[in-house]
């Protein structure tokens, strides 16, 4: 999909979150080209004024280090998450470094700092996040499977790179989580393999995404995919196999 891209000035990039263990969360830009197809922050849309169909335009806010900056300096303490409604390492920031920027700034201040991203553009920026006294860094693994990734998230990077950058978030000594959100056709025992040994804490998400993905499930003929007996015997799967390697939530 062609990607329409937009340099916009922020008024503000540190905002109050609803998400559980947050305070903060920071968007460096607003839409989000991985395209996945269940994705939640097409509201954004909305309050943005974009028609464009989701994952086909990114603005980016080329002045959300400066202005992040100054927030920071009046904020009272408390966790941040990059991102809540884009992801940050979308392909954009290899370019733009609007993210890295931002964590620059982060090193600065003593806020305790969550990353979560599908893309391995994040270890172009291991020095940064060693340098933030408390920094968690999370790599979302939806499947085990290269064919669900492709039907559910055609723009984001593929299942092999991300297992690859949480193995080398992990080694780096960074505190590192993986994030099975929604949970995807997969091979749980495959995935749980793969990813488990590199993660220090899971979180599992079956997210009530299924009415924007429906006609897909029944387009490539995997409907018992929607069943919710049958997927949470596959969380339960999850949950036996990964629970036992850290700290193990689902939501
Ligand atoms: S990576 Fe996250 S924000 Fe981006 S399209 Fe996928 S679900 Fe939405």
């Amino acid at each position: 999909m062609k990607i329409r891209i937009r340099e916009i000035r922020a008024k503000g990039v540190l905002s109050k979150t609803g998400i559980p263990g947050m305070r903060y969360c920071i968007n460096p830009y607003v839409g989000c080209a991985h395209a996945c197809r269940y994705c939640y922050a097409t509201f954004m849309k909305r309050f943005t004024g974009h028609a464009e169909p989701w994952g086909s335009f990114t603005d980016v806010r080329v002045n959300a280090p400066e202005v992040l900056r100054r927030q920071l300096r009046r904020a009272e303490k408390g966790s941040i998450i990059v991102s809540s409604v884009t992801d940050p390492y979308q392909p954009v920031e290899a370019h733009y470094r609007i993210t890295r920027k931002c964590l620059e700034v982060l090193a600065l201040y003593d806020f305790p700092v969550d990353i979560l991203t599908k893309s391995p553009l994040i270890l172009r920026d291991i020095d940064i996040i060693l340098k933030i006294k408390d920094a968690e860094a999370g790599i979302t693994i939806t499947t085990d499977d290269e064919k669900a990734r492709k039907i559910f998230e055609p723009g984001a990077p593929p299942v092999p790179a991300r297992i690859e950058a949480l193995r080398r978030l992990h080694e780096a000594g960074i505190r590192t989580y993986v994030f099975i959100g929604p949970v995807l056709p997969m091979n749980p025992r495959v995935l749980a393999e793969q990813a488990g040994p590199y993660a220090d804490s899971v979180i599992i998400d079956r997210m009530n995404y299924t009415e924007r993905t429906r006609r897909l499930y029944r387009q490539y003929k995997i409907e018992k995919w929607l069943d919710e007996e049958f997927i949470g015997g596959v969380v339960s799967e999850l949950t036996d196999r990964l629970g036992g390697k850290g700290h193990c939530v689902v939501l």
